[in-house]
């Protein structure tokens, strides 16, 4: 598609960041951009389909899963890295390449049996994504669908996701 083609001319890749030997792919210039930024919010939001509820992941996740539940007519909940929350729902640990991470949900956010559709920006390892997957289980959502504006196909991340459906707009 030219749109996307365009939109993917518009990811800068940093080498050596944020440390020796990893390619960052920047997607900070996409969401700067009117016509890049409403094209992949409506790619993103055709995903949605019956899902009750937009999950978005601090914190680029945040700016696209906002955009995409106000398109797909949703309501949005904040994957947040841990310590930002007056009340949790629910905290999930998931192991980094080096040490760990925390993220958690909001309470009075996900109702029992909600239907969830997770936003981030970027599938790499798929640890991040598999982790906030767990957690809205863990308050008794069902995960039904991943969207990522990029995948990085080399790490398989979506192996991580089961048998949720995954999508990427771009992959690198
Ligand atoms: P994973 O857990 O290894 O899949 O990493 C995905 C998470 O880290 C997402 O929340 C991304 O925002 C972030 N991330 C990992 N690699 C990149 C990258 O190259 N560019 C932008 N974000 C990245």
């Amino acid at each position: 598609e030219p749109e996307l083609e365009r939109v993917a001319g518009l990811v800068r890749d940093v080498p050596d960041y944020p440390s020796p030997g990893i390619l960052f792919r920047d997607i900070t210039p996409v969401l700067a951009d009117a016509e890049a930024f409403t094209a992949v919010t409506t790619e993103l939001a055709a995903l949605v389909g019956e899902a009750d509820l937009v999950a978005g992941v601090e914190a680029r996740g945040f700016l696209l899963g906002a955009a995409v539940a106000v398109v797909a007519g949703t309501g949005v909940v904040t994957v947040r890295k841990a310590g930002k929350l007056p009340r949790v729902a629910a905290s999930r640990t998931y192991e980094l390449e080096y040490g760990t991470a925390t993220l958690e949900l909001p309470a009075d956010t996900v109702a029992r049996g909600a239907r969830v559709f997770l936003v981030d920006d970027v599938l790499a390892t798929g640890g991040t994504a598999a982790a906030a997957a767990e957690l809205l289980r863990e308050v008794g959502a069902t995960v039904v669908g991943f969207g990522a504006l990029l995948e990085l196909t080399a790490l398989n991340g979506r192996a991580r996701l089961g048998d949720v459906p995954v999508h990427a707009l771009l992959t690198a």
